[in-house]
């Protein structure tokens, strides 16, 4: 099978259009920027399937289905991964990038890797007979509840006490730099080498497709540090990017509440013995960026569910922060806080599955959960405190992408504050979201809105001019002259720099742009400021790279020019 790298799927999904690729198999009706029809997946009446245009998903209220473009022509075709990739490249009219030496190399790597990983997955699953850890570890975890079915279920394993168990078994199939890579095995200075592993329940931590990346152990000793221990990053294992139960979690439809995320291993897995599957553990305290992304990938609604004690609340706010740049108008998020002394696991042995549904059910909708974050320790009544209230409350909306919910929050806030919305920082116009069809696509180069945005900034504190990049200079007409003169001359008068500039065109715009009024704080506006040049970082380096991608449609690209369009591709990536 030809490798296909992150970036050609990336661009492949960016030029293709979820709308008319589904349009021709549904009778589609627009209901705002989203699409509504009966789902080709179930049948119905009634019409419960959405495409979202936006972030290009779609989802099917009613039975659950849930993917973008290469999983839909999957389901309704039944194609294979790479089957579903050549349509729409064919469609797109782009060529299918050919392997070069390196990553022919680097997909053998890789390849070894997870033979590697898989191996020693089944060196744990096996290492439950025959040794006496093993038997305390069984007692110990047939006391906390556990079957032997669920163990089994997500290839639950024990790595025994020995220096080099693992190793030794795997040493004559592979090689030592493939073992230390995967991360399995650590060489001490000596040159000898022992079992990452050891006397450690493990868990291991597959992807979608259920390979498997790497593991979490989880020691038994009382006072043993770390109580859990993961694999190191690996070319394979991204610690803040997997999610523990993913691949279980989806071998079944996901019910409409969507997934619910919880923070260990063992919470995933006696969630799912009593009877709830659809859940996935972010193998951290807190919910990171990319981890969101993935769950949103899946469905557009998320449970949180944190022990209820400190820590817990902490990780609950941090998850909130990451959440909210990444929310679209038609997700939906909850809080679910545990009584104190309770972690998700405790909780469903204890109480059982209704009582922990029920819970979830009435978990606390995501602009609750912001308010109540942004009041704590204030009394509400006193001015003082409802500035901070405002504040704080204004600076997590921020974060959220313009679009009917973000007004919606905006409009709760002056109600909850009890103060005109006049008082609040204006929503940008939703006008702008609905002309924009995919958030993919890029903003389009010299888009006049976000460059006059950046320059009605420059103007309010000028110090920001240095933070604008050379190359993005040619980007920012008609007031590159303006803004090198910024730099330059280091201003912090603004309004005099406006009256004495020489050009009357552009003098005439900075002034319309000084007399708007700024609706965010300083923190607020250097935080918009940074998230613009990113914006406009991306069109640079999109129109770059769309110039190689058109030229590649048409003829073969040196390698030169094919290492310079991933470059580019991957700097976009990261961008993001
Ligand atoms: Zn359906």
């Amino acid at each position: 099978m030809p490798t296909i790298p992150d970036w050609f799927v990336e661009e492949l999904l960016a030029r293709t259009d979820i709308v008319t690729l589904i349009e021709p198999r549904v009778s589609l009706k627009k209901s705002g920027t989203n699409y509504s029809a009966c789902c080709p997946f179930h049948n119905e009446k009634t019409p419960s399937f959405v495409i979202f245009s936006r972030n290009q998903n779609f989802h099917c209220f009613g039975c659950g289905a849930h993917g973008d473009a290469i999983t839909f022509l999957r389901q309704i075709d039944g194609m294979g991964y790479v089957e579903a990739i050549e349509t729409l490249a064919s469609r797109a009219g782009l060529p299918m990038p050919e392997d070069s030496e390196s990553q022919k190399q680097e997909r053998g790597q890789r390849q070894g890797l997870l033979k590697a990983t898989q191996e020693a997955s089944l060196f744990y699953q096996k290492s439950w007979k025959n040794n006496e850890f093993a038997a305390i570890a069984s007692d110990y975890l047939k006391n906390r509840g556990l079957q032997g079915q669920t163990a089994k279920h997500y290839q639950m394993g024990v790595a025994p006490t020995g220096r080099d168990g693992l190793y030794k078994s795997l040493e004559k199939t592979f090689s030592l730099p493939t073992l230390l890579n995967a991360g399995l095995v650590l060489q001490e200075d000596s040159g000898s080498v022992r079992d990452r592993f050891r006397a450690r329940v493990i868990f291991p931590i597959r992807d979608k497709r259920g390979q498997v990346l790497g593991f979490g152990g989880r020691t038994l000793q009382k006072d043993g540090q770390p109580k859990y221990l993961n694999s190191p990053e690996t070319p394979l294992f991204h610690k803040g990017h997997e999610l523990y139960g993913l691949y279980e979690a989806l071998l079944q439809p996901l019910p409409k509440s969507g997934l619910i995320v919880v923070e260990g291993y063992m919470d995933v897995v006696m969630l799912y013995q009593h009877g709830i599957p659809n859940v996935v553990a972010s193998l951290g305290t807190a919910c990171t960026r990319e981890q969101i992304k993935k769950l949103f990938k899946l469905t557009p609604h998320i449970t949180f569910c944190f022990d209820g004690d400190n820590a817990g609340k902490k990780a609950a706010e941090r998850a909130l922060s990451n959440v909210l740049p990444e929310l679209e108008d038609g997700f939906t998020v909850h809080f679910l806080l545990l009584p104190e002394g309770h972690d998700p696991d405790s909780y469903v042995r204890e109480k059982g599955k209704e009582a922990f549904l029920t819970a979830q059910k009435q978990a606390m909708p995501l602009n609750d959960f912001l308010f109540e974050g942004a009041a704590r320790d204030l009394v509400l009544q006193s001015p003082e405190d409802k500035v901070i209230f405002v504040q704080n409350a204004q600076k997590q909306i921020d974060l959220i992408r313009p679009g009917l919910f973000k007004n919606l929050l905006l409009q709760e806030l002056s109600k909850r504050a009890q103060i005109s919305t006049d008082w609040i920082a204006k929503p940008e116009s939703t006008g702008q979201v609905a002309a924009t069809p995919s958030r993919r696509k890029a903003e389009p180069i010299g888009s006049v809105s976000l460059v006059d945005r950046i320059m009605a900034m420059l103007l309010k504190d000028a110090t920001l001019a240095l933070q604008i990049p050379v190359e993005l200079m040619p980007l920012m007409e008609p007031y590159s002259a303006c803004i090198l003169k910024l730099q330059e001359d280091r201003i912090t008068d603004t309004l005099g720099f406006v009256h004495n500039w020489p050009n009357p065109k552009e003098q005439a715009l900075m002034l319309g742009l000084h007399r708007r009024p700024m609706s965010v704080n300083a923190a607020g506006m250097r935080q918009e400021f940074e998230d613009a040049l990113k914006r406009l970082t991306r069109s640079r380096l999109t129109e770059e790279a769309d110039i190689l991608l058109k030229k590649a449609a048409n003829a073969t690209l040196s390698v030169e020019e094919k290492r310079i369009l991933a470059g580019l591709l991957q700097e976009r990536a990261n961008s993001n």
